[in-house]
């Protein structure tokens, strides 16, 4: 898919801000640091359009882009700072738990993983959370650029078969590297493919 335009349309606090129209919408979380900002980036080719900041937790907040008026990119606040136990949850985990289960529009959530590290807990909890609500996602692996091909593979098996202990199957993934600008185009051919279904 070739974009032409990308529009920045604004930060919302809670779902019932975000835009109304009907239209297909592709959200982005992950782990702050995993590298979000710099796919949204390379995705959008754009610089600069998502902040890529070594703050975490810097954002809390849903940033929606409008991309060439066809659809949307959903920017969504990293997670995984000072959760001790599933009731401990901040409230802004919640207002995304929220967005995610009630957005209709809502076609698929990437959930980023640095492809350097064993699955967290909280990644682990989040997949597993989404699949008990039936929220389509596909993991998206990140900074691939960082590993030998062989390790790639060793990491994306691993993370695989640990994930598999849970579920029967799998959805497709990504591998990716937003430094050496791979991975872009697989991942906007499958938002072209479901956005056209739309
Ligand atoms: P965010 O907090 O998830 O938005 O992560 P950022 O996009 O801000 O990236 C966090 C850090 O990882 C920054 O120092 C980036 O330069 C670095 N980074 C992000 N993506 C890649 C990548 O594909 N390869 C490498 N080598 N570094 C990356």
């Amino acid at each position: 898919m070739h974009i032409e335009e990308v529009s920045f349309i604004g930060s919302f606090k809670k779902e019932s801000q975000c835009p109304k129209e009907k239209r297909p919408e592709f959200a982005f979380i992950g782990r702050s640091n995993v590298g979000k900002s710099s796919l949204i980036n390379m995705l959008c080719a754009r610089k600069g359009i998502a902040k890529v900041s070594n703050t975490p937790g810097k954002t809390q907040s849903i940033n929606y882009f409008d991309i060439d008026e066809k659809w949307y990119l959903v920017d969504l606040p990293g997670y995984g700072y000072a959760r001790t136990s599933k009731k401990d949850r901040s409230g802004w985990e919640k207002m995304i738990e929220r967005f995610l289960v009630i957005r209709e529009n809502l076609q698929v959530a990437f959930v980023l993983i640095d492809i350097r590290h064993d699955l967290q807990d909280i990644d682990r909890e989040f997949i597993n959370w989404m699949g008990e609500n039936s929220i389509p996602f596909n993991i998206v692996f990140t900074k691939k650029d960082k590993l030998k091909k062989a390790q790639v593979k060793r990491n994306v098996d691993k993370i695989h078969n640990e994930l598999l202990k849970y579920w029967n199957s799998l959805p497709q993934h990504f591998i990716t590297s937003s430094e050496k600008h791979e991975g872009r185009e697989e991942i906007l051919d499958f938002i072209e493919e479901l956005a056209n279904k739309f």
